[in-house]
């Protein structure tokens, strides 16, 4: 595996020559490379400040993308950890700061509030996040967990941990299949000690994470760092462990992380895409380990732990739904809540195209409609109740299929709804009309409603036109690929 972030300076080297020097020497100079992410599809950066971020964004962005692309070109995502630590404000020129900000925002305020005593380690290896970056996500809390039958036992485990940290299951080990919330709730216990502890060294990371930067100690010969940072650690957090197997010196190195964290009382939680038993190529001596504190999965969900989920999301989105409504959708037989939110993002996407009118049960019923597509569903009984029963959902929606889209070529949704014909522009819109077609299963004519109000016959020849550059066409072949694999993330 080759170091991926020796292109980096290349990508620097890029920007130089596209922006100004003193624009440059502010902005980019100071943007660190940490990893990649999403098997190559996203990036993360470490920047000196929140104010950093927002500017690169707002000013740089298309510049900025094109210029990674050229050296990472799966690249669709920039990903930003702010390293307060690193900050170096006497090197930010002042012809460029010469704007107007609110105090919060600037770089020197921001400056003038850190802790002093925070110094800049030079010795700290830039692949691992700074200690004062855990990496959570916000919305991921108990707060918005939703407890069914399903994982009642799992949720339940997860806030005793909080309680007795380190004391009373340790480690935790969640796991079940995909989409049905161990994200979320190993995420809910790191944000939840966040805020009864905030001193506490809490560090989320997917498994994968943890195998590239153990990649990288080893190939920079410091994984006697890389043990130390972890050793370092009070709470960790591993996501999708099963990502280990295989990995044989990778899983030493967490064994022995693992033992010195459990010795001193440090709690470690761990999800998995299946049993510890059951994952194969992961030594004995982890898999008793995992075995130790408390195993717990989450299972399929029933229809009444579907119906939960649907009012409380529906509740959480203000969406105009009847209750009958939500128990139409319920009915659907989807295997994971990833998919209930599918549904109900096309049911947002679809009011938002529809101001006009109340949300109509024909209107669920198109909405339903489009997750039979590709499957062998036998229709029992038509109409409003009957598409919901027996439906397969792909996790495809209207609204990602744009975002993706849009991501890919660095357009704007209104790019696309909008009556610009330049080149790659048209491009993008007439994959849209495509993936809508195929992938959902829409009619010509919807399709030209949701997309800019166009004629059916547009979105026709837009699709005949896809269709055959699809199979001709290596470029628009992978463009297709890469936004389908994005969206099924
Ligand atoms: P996993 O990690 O098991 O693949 P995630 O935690 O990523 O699943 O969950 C998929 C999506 O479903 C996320 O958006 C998550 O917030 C949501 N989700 C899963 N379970 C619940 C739940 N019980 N309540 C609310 N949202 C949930
Ligand atoms: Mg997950």
């Amino acid at each position: 595996m080759s170091v991926v972030s020796e292109y980096w300076p290349l990508v620097l080297e890029t920007l130089k020559s596209k922006v100004s020097e003193s624009n440059y020497r502010a902005w980019f100079a100071k943007v660190e490379f940490v990893s990649l992410d999403n098997q190559g599809r996203k990036v993360i950066l470490s920047v000196p400040s929140a104010f950093h971020k927002k500017y690169i964004e707002n000013k740089f962005k298309k510049v900025f993308q094109e210029s990674i692309n050229k050296y990472y070109p799966q690249v669709i995502h920039i990903d930003y950890r702010i390293d307060v630590q690193s900050l170096h404000v006497e090197e930010v020129s002042q012809d460029v700061l010469n704007l107007d900000l609110k105090e919060s925002e600037h770089p020197i305020a921001e400056k003038k509030s850190t802790n002093t005593s925070n110094k800049v380690d030079e010795n700290h290896p830039k692949y691992l996040p700074a200690k004062s970056i855990n990496s959570l996500n916000p919305k991921y809390t108990f707060d918005s967990f939703v407890v069914t039958k399903n994982n009642e036992m799992a949720a339940n485990v997860a806030g005793g941990v909080v309680q007795e940290l380190g004391k009373l299951y340790n480690p935790l080990f969640v796991y079940s299949k995909v989409g049905l919330g161990k994200t979320h709730l190993i995420q809910s216990v790191g944000n939840k000690v966040l805020e009864n502890q905030p001193n506490l060294n809490i560090k989320y990371l997917p498994a994968e994470t943890f195998v590239n930067q153990f990649i990288l100690s080893l190939q920079n010969r410091e994984t006697s760092k890389f043990r130390d940072y972890y050793k370092d650690v009070d709470v960790l957090l591993v996501d999708d462990i099963q990502f280990l197997a295989g990995k044989e010196s990778t899983q030493e190195q967490f064994f022995h992380i693992f033992n010195e964290l459990q010795q001193a009382n440090k709690q470690i939680v761990i999800t998995s895409d299946r049993s510890p038993q059951e994952i194969v190529g992961i030594e004995d001596r982890l898999v008793s380990r995992f075995s130790m504190g408390m195993v717990v999965d989450i299972s399929g969900m029933d229809l009444e732990d579907r119906l939960a989920i649907i009012e409380d999301k529906i509740l959480r989105a203000k969406l105009p739904l009847t209750t009958e409504q939500a128990r139409v959708i319920a009915e659907v037989k989807v295997a994971n809540v990833r998919e209930i939110e599918g549904i109900l993002n096309k049911v947002k996407a679809r009011i938002s195209f529809l101001p006009n009118r109340n949300f109509s049960d024909e209107d669920l019923e198109i909405i339903l409609q489009g997750f039979v597509a590709n499957t062998d569903f036998a229709r029992v009984g038509t109409g409003f109740r009957g598409v919901a029963q027996n439906i397969k959902a792909s996790g495809t929606t209207p609204e990602r299929i744009i975002d993706a889209v849009c991501k890919l070529f660095t357009l704007q949704k209104s790019d696309i709804l909008g009556s610009s014909r330049q080149k790659d522009i048209s491009l993008a819109r007439q994959i849209i009309f495509w993936l809508y077609k195929n992938d959902l299963d829409l009619s010509y004519p919807v399709i030209g409603k949701m997309l800019g109000d166009r004629d059916h016959s547009t979105v026709m020849h837009g699709c005949r036109k896809i269709e055959e550059l699809s199979r001709t066409d290596l470029k628009v072949k992978q463009k297709i690929e890469l936004t389908r694999q994005n969206i099924q993330n």
